[in-house]
């Protein structure tokens, strides 16, 4: 059945993603956004679709709206743009999710976080599993991000259990793919944008830290699935497959086939040093595991990037 879904970050590089999905299915999408790291650009080919609308509106004041079921994705997710106005960070995921959460509770509509494995910080924990409360700095340079999703996290659940809002949780690990910022400072699009250019390769410290990287299409599909499961969360949606910061940068160099050489920059505070998901939880719940190989997935990011700097 067609539902009416409400987007919040619909213009960003995943929540338009979602957006080309829930139209796909049939369903009427809301698509808000404020265009801090969003871009029309992201969903302009959408623009025209009777099912769709565009709202530019900032989640940290209330909004009146008649829906199903809620994504909250609205907040930005790389460093350099979390830190530009930490502040600001806060307030969009701490204020945003009561605004939704209050949307929600009168519309009765189902809501679901997009939350981050950054509520892990650091891990003591390897691989991290849903149970861990994980290694967290409350007052560095990255707290307003992870503080504030972990925030996120607490309203949400009060708001289940006090108000009985049906409410998902979503811990997104290092997802990416075509529609990334090409200067949003993550690693897969700097190094791919850098390799593209012949332009040296900014890693970060000796290189050793490890991700791991989920390809887009299955974090949307993981996340369609969770909201439209009985399981409430958290449950971590990334790849478990890791790899260091080096690997990823000589991988990149070789699909570009790029002359690009490799420089070391100082490590940003609190980087943690490894990360990857436990999704024991997303396979036997929601069925789900992801099926995009690293090099699968770059291969097609690679190609968005080509295109994307050759119009420029
Ligand atoms: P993105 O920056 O591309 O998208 C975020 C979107 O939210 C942008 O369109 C931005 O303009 C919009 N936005 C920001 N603040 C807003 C506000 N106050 N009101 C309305 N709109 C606002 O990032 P993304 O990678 O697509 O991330 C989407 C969500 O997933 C975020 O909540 C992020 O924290 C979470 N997440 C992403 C990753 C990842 O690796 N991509 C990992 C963990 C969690
Ligand atoms: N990183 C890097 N070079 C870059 C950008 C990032 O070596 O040009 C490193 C960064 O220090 C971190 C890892 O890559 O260890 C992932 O960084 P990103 O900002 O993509 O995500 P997060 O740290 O939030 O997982």
């Amino acid at each position: 059945m067609s539902q009416r879904i409400l987007i919040t970050g619909g213009a960003g590089f995943l929540g338009s993603h979602l957006c080309d999905r829930m139209i796909d299915a049939g369903n009427e999408v809301i698509c808000l956004d404020n265009y801090f790291t969003g871009r029309r650009q992201n969903i302009t080919h959408l623009l025209d679709h009777p099912n769709f609308e565009l709202l530019r509106h900032d989640i940290i004041d209330p909004i009146k709206l008649e829906v199903d079921q809620i994504y909250n994705l609205a907040c930005p997710a790389s460093p350099i743009h979390y830190q530009y106005n930490a502040i600001k960070t806060m307030k969009t995921s701490v204020m945003g999710a009561i605004n939704m959460l209050g949307l929600a509770r009168r519309t009765k509509a189902r809501i679901l976080q997009a939350s981050t494995s950054e509520v892990y910080g650091d891990p003591l924990m390897h691989p991290q599993k849903e149970g861990y409360w994980g290694h967290v700095n409350p007052i560095g340079i990255r707290s307003c991000y992870d503080e504030g999703k972990r925030c996120a996290e607490t309203l949400f659940m009060d708001y289940k259990r006090q108000n009985g809002v049906d409410t998902r949780i979503m811990r997104i690990f290092n997802t990416y793919g075509p529609r990334m910022n090409a200067d949003d400072g993550r690693v897969v699009s700097n190094f791919i944008v850098q390799a593209l250019r012949g332009e040296e390769i900014t890693i970060y410290g000796d290189g050793s830290q490890t991700r791991s990287f989920c390809y887009c299409d299955d974090n949307i599909e993981g996340m369609i699935r969770l909201m439209n499961s009985d399981h409430p969360g958290p449950i971590n949606i990334g790849n478990p497959n890791e790899f260091t910061m080096l690997e990823l940068a000589e991988q990149i160099i070789e699909l570009t086939g790029s002359l690009s050489k490799i420089s070391h920059l100082p490590l940003p505070q609190d980087d943690p040093k490894q990360r990857q998901p436990d999704i024991s939880l997303a396979k036997a719940e929601l069925d789900w595991e992801p099926k995009t190989e690293l090099r699968e997935g770059l291969t097609s990011t690679i190609a968005y990037f080509e295109k994307e700097l050759s119009e420029k």
